[in-house]
């Protein structure tokens, strides 16, 4: 077995694959297939094997061992820096946290990281306790505040975007916080898990790296837990192999073959999910039984105009707020075909109160509710909601002015 120090197997950078030149939507379809041959199978083989044949000596590019690399983890690499014009193949992980924990190895020792408030609360978590350590300083920002994120990149190392931000949905003007963070020589890492590559592609703003939770939207069963991260800088990218070779965050054959899987149908659920939550946040927009709706498409939204010039689609995300812990309880536990669990970007509709977690940030409203909607009938969705927010209405007492 090679030595920790063994150099990573370089994959080559994607090139004449057979998909370019076509739409995203045919992309996720077509990419990552085994070769045509008569007999052959159209979908790549889950191969399961720790160990790879080693005859003479060691060349850069051989899989050797089964912590750098595994056959099942290339299509869906391949398919994913497709999908973010990254013009190196993807790096898979065993889940976006694995992804988020190599991706910010890359903050300098002694460095400054800029970060949204309300980043992914592990990601944020993992941060303020690398900076606690001492390895660098953490800056955090409102990210859908230009002028203070320009403010806070002075000196800083590295930029981390999220956008729209989870859960409040806030919107940052990428291209403008990138070219901020370029100024500065800064690195740019964006987490692209809520619009998806079909939505947004962060490296067209100048990003260096994209991060996503597959969990989500790419898997999109909510049955397999995986990460990715892109890049078209082949420097950061053995960085980030060499990361995950030695700290050993690899996904499993059968999860990465989930995920390809899952990736399939990616366009038809997004399509579906975004065109449901659209439709949902217009209806509840000024519906006197909550007191607040977050949705970019709204015309409305703080985060409309933005995203509307840097997002295809407003994605599958919307906020609700109910005016106290209580009522927004009540509202969940008055449903019946939305899910009450955490997590986003499956088929299925979920709903969650975020500050039932202790670590949510306390500018998150106790009251707010993220629904992830899902590729069910938007009318059923819509009676659920609409039942639950009458009983749950009729339960509380009016809210004193
Ligand atoms: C879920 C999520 C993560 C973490 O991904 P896991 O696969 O759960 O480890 C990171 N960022 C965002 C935006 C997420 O939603």
């Amino acid at each position: 077995m090679p030595g920790t120090n063994a150099t990573p197997p370089a994959r080559l950078p994607i090139e004449g694959s057979e998909v370019q030149g076509l739409q995203l939507d045919t992309v996720v379809v077509a990419a990552g297939r085994p070769e045509r041959a008569h007999d052959a199978a159209v979908n790549p083989p889950i191969v399961l094997s720790s160990t790879f044949h080693g005859i003479g000596e060691v060349r850069d590019g051989d899989r050797a061992y089964g912590r750098y690399a595994n056959p099942t983890w290339d299509p869906l690499e391949d398919a994913l820096a497709e999908l973010e014009g990254a013009s190196q193949s993807g790096l898979l992980f065993a889940s976006g946290l694995a992804a988020t924990a190599a991706a910010l190895d890359l903050v300098p020792v002694g460095g400054v990281l800029v970060m949204p408030r309300h980043s992914y609360q592990g990601a944020l978590v993992l941060a303020s306790e690398l900076a606690q350590k001492g390895l660098f300083e953490l800056r955090l920002v409102d990210i859908a505040e230009t002028v203070a994120v320009e403010a806070a990149l002075a000196g800083a190392t590295t930029l981390w975007i999220e956008s729209p931000t989870n859960p409040l949905l806030e919107v940052a003007d990428f291209p403008a916080v990138t070219a901020a963070a370029r100024r500065e020589g800064a690195l740019v890492i964006a987490d692209n898990t809520f619009a998806t590559p079909l939505v947004q592609r962060p490296l067209e703003f100048g990003a260096d790296v994209v991060l996503h939770s597959v969990t989500k939207y790419l898997a999109g069963h909510s049955d397999v837990l995986l990460g990715a991260l892109l890049t078209s800088d082949a420097g950061l990218r053995a960085r980030l192999l060499h990361f995950r070779s030695l700290h050993g965050g690899i996904a499993g054959p059968f999860e990465a073959w989930l995920g390809l899987r899952g990736l399939r149908t990616l366009a038809l659920r997004v399509e579906r999910s975004q065109a449901s939550a659209d439709w949902l946040a217009r209806r509840l927009a000024g519906d006197s039984r909550v007191s607040g709706v977050r949705y970019p498409g709204l015309p409305g939204d703080p985060g409309h105009v933005r995203a509307a010039a840097q997002m295809s689609g407003f994605g599958s995300i919307l906020g609700l707020e109910l005016p106290s812990a209580e009522a927004a309880d009540a509202v969940v536990s008055g449903l019946r075909l939305w899910t009450p669990a955490t997590s986003l970007g499956g088929v299925e509709s979920l709903i969650e109160r975020r500050r039932r977690h202790a670590n949510e940030p306390v500018t998150v409203p106790e009251g707010f509710l993220r629904l992830s909607v899902g590729i069910e009938n938007v009318q059923d969705l819509w009676a659920d909601l609409d039942q639950a927010l009458t009983a749950a209405a009729q339960q509380a007492p009016p809210s004193m002015p």
